[in-house]
């Protein structure tokens, strides 16, 4: 079976490609499945966002299509920048440019606490669908920490180790994360889908 992965991103390929093949999937890019699609993610919810991509690649690919959406969620900002995690604070910024603002917004907050969601989509031709969430609690650090990972991981601490995300190692984080826990869910689902 294949599955198109409804992203451009490589490193997210690689790692869906290493924990499908377990199950006889072989996970492949939009380019290999020969669509080029943009998906805008004007949903309001990580779900309809992971939908929302899952659906467009599904529709041009003909293929089985899986997408995930994700993001942080901080309590003293009502929950943002969530869905616009990726674009917090305009083109302009990259990663420690977002890690900055995020500290900034939060100076002189007393409740730093957050969590990391992530939100799989799998879209069928046949009209079928698999979800899965995962989230991992956590707090926002008083200053970046750590060279690992990507995003908002310098300045996402977990308390239960002492450590950001960026101070772990990929195996590590993966015990733990939101993408983690989403991509257990999803493979369990999807084991059952194949096997019923
Ligand atoms: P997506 O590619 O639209 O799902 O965007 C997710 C955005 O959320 C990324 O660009 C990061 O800013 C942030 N994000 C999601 N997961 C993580 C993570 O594991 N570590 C750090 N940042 C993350």
């Amino acid at each position: 079976m294949q599955l198109v992965l409804a992203s451009k991103n490589p490193h997210k390929l690689e790692e869906l490609q290493s924990i499908f093949s377990s199950l006889g999937v072989q996970v492949i890019s939009q380019a290999q499945a020969g669509v080029d699609v943009d998906v805008e993610e004007s949903g309001t919810t990580f779900e309809e966002n992971a939908l929302l991509k899952a659906q467009a690649v599904m529709r041009s690919s003909g293929l089985p299509a899986v997408a995930d959406d994700s993001g942080l969620c901080v309590n003293a900002l009502n929950g943002g920048p969530g869905v616009y995690s990726a674009r917090y604070g305009g083109e302009g910024l990259d990663d420690a440019g977002r890690c900055r603002l995020l500290l900034e917004n939060l100076r002189g907050a007393l409740d730093r606490r957050g969590k990391f969601v992530s939100c799989i989509c799998c879209c069928f031709p046949d009209g079928g669908r698999i979800e899965a969430r995962g989230e991992c609690l956590g707090s926002i650090a008083y200053a970046p920490k750590g060279e690992g990972g990507f995003g908002y991981d310098p300045v996402f601490f977990l308390p239960s180790l002492k450590k950001t995300f960026a101070q772990l190692t990929p195996e590590e984080k993966n015990a733990v994360s939101h993408r983690g826990a989403a991509l257990r869910e999803f493979v369990e689902k999807l084991r059952a889908k194949l096997d019923g």
